[in-house]
């Protein structure tokens, strides 16, 4: 598989420590309110990453923090604390708070059938991970205390900006930005590991440490958690394009020191889905969430399929029309599955060939539409219908839109419609295609009620699909001519 890897600015064959097992890191939400449909977009992209690695025969071991302590609005480790935020907001514990909106995460998850990673682990499980790690940083000199909290020193690095397509002004003005400086840190750069001395008097989650009561910066959670479940070397962290700077940056810093040697090979950066007016929101515009999808009548995994359309390194624009379009084609894609009919046996060629084909088109920087493509190209394949369930049922334990179950559930619904239309006396035959026996009672409905004019703009639509409709003394039958 190839891999566009961030930290080396170039698409690389992917590779691990260990042949054929995959270590493999995602940053985990906040849990201080629900999840918007942009941060879903990349765990989404993960989900299908994790899949199609497992696909190609990689052992996958997935950990993922969930952040349910500190994490401050703003990156530089100043700003208010979202978890307090959303503990006032509700009138709740923080504790109460990341429980009710862990369980809200993984129930969006679970709707976009976004798999459990392997290993799920609260911040708060693992302080005294974190202070091994900062202790360690500390004896070495490669942290420091300043006014009653750990800095990690950044000048005793080689290189600090690793992901270094960004520009090192421009970052350190949209850091600074409203914030006022820490006269602490040594370093611009350098940054909290374990706070003692913070602006909130009311943290309610602190712990005792050797620097005195407090609790861990934002960046030594995912640190202290790969370590714990992922060893020492990690072969590929996941996460948004905005953590490259300055969360992952400093992953890198303190683990390295820590280690001794090089950690993480590959990092996976998946790009914002933004809104028309810019960057997604919880606070302002409309709150895009997965309950807000289904109260306006949209199927999760309609997002799920627009999301796959899209180049993960591509930002991505959400406009309810733009999701209107995509569910169009979804809904479209189903009922061509539904058609089919699991008769005939297996083509092995031709399903070895298409999902070559695939993973070839997937292996290539996760090219999801061209993962999506794939499913047309099978359906308009010379093989049987046997053959091409068999390998959209394949396609789907990585893409996981549902394609077999939604198509039988469609069928169900055709063939109950049909059902009660046979029971009122009107009767279809043709090939069995349930998309086409609905166009045909459609037009009978239409007749029905005197609707002449959408009776033949239904006769037409099947006319342009080459069917001829054929009225019988009980009801219609059609062909393919
Ligand atoms: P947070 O809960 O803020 O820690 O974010 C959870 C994940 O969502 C992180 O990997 C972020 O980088 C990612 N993320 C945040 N905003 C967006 C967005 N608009 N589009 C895609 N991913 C995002
Ligand atoms: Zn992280």
């Amino acid at each position: 598989m190839y891999l566009y890897n961030s930290a080396t600015h170039k698409k690389e064959e992917f590779q691990t420590h260990t042949p054929g097992r995959v270590e493999m890191y995602t940053c985990g939400p906040t849990v201080y309110h629900f999840a918007h449909i942009g941060n879903l977009r990349s765990y989404i992209m993960e989900d299908v990453l994790e899949k199609f690695l497992r696909y190609s025969g990689y052992d996958v071991n997935r950990v993922m923090n969930i952040t349910d302590v500190g994490h401050l609005t703003s990156d530089a480790d100043e700003g208010e604390d979202k978890m307090l935020k959303g503990a006032k907001r509700e009138n709740k514990t923080v504790m109460d708070i990341a429980k009710f909106y862990t369980d809200a995460f993984f129930a969006d998850c679970a709707k976009l059938n976004i798999k459990t990673p392997d290993v799920v682990e609260p911040a708060t499980n693992c302080i005294d991970n974190y202070i091994t790690i900062v202790s360690r940083l500390v004896e070495t000199g490669r942290a420091y205390v300043a006014g009653g909290n750990v800095y990690f020193d950044t000048s005793k690095l080689d290189r600090y900006y690793v992901f270094n397509d960004h520009n090192e002004e421009n970052l350190a003005v949209g850091v600074r930005e409203g914030v006022e400086e820490d006269t602490n840190k040594r370093n611009k750069n350098d940054f909290v590991l374990w706070f003692t001395k913070s602006k909130f008097e009311d943290q309610a989650l602190k712990w005792d440490s050797p620097w005195g009561v407090g609790y861990p910066g934002w960046h030594i959670e995912c640190t202290g958690i790969s370590l714990k479940h992922n060893g020492e070397y990690l072969d590929l962290h996941c996460g948004g394009v905005d953590n490259a700077f300055p969360h992952h940056t400093n992953e890198i810093a303190q683990s390295e020191a820590f280690l001794g040697h090089p950690w993480c090979k590959q990092w996976f950066h998946v790009a914002h889905l933004n809104t028309n007016d810019g960057k997604m929101s919880k606070s302002k515009g409309e709150f895009l969430t997965v309950s807000l999808l289904e109260e306006k009548g949209y199927d999760p995994l309609a997002y799920r399929w627009f999301c796959l359309q899209s180049h993960y390194r591509k930002a991505l624009v959400f406009t309810w029309e733009n999701l209107d379009n995509a569910v169009a084609a979804f809904n479209k894609l189903i009922a061509r599955i539904a058609g089919l009919k699991p008769e005939g046996e297996v083509e092995q060629e031709v399903f070895d060939q298409y999902k070559a084909k695939f993973l070839q088109q997937m292996g290539n920087d996760l090219n999801t539409s061209m993962g999506v493509t794939a499913i047309f190209d099978v359906l308009k394949a010379q093989t049987t219908d046997a053959t091409k369930l068999a390998l959209l049922a394949d396609f789907d334990t990585v893409l996981s839109l549902g394609l077999i179950e939604k198509a039988a559930a469609k069928r169900a619904e055709l063939a109950a419609q049909q059902t009660a239309k046979t029971e009122c006396g009107y009767t279809v035959t043709g090939e069995g295609d349930p998309a086409i026996d609905a166009l045909v009672m459609a037009r009978y409905e239409a007749k029905k009620a005197k609707n002449f004019a959408e009776a033949d703009r239904i006769r037409d639509e099947l006319k342009a699909q080459g069917i001829e409709i054929v009225d019988t003394k009980d009801g219609a039958a059609w062909k393919r001519v």
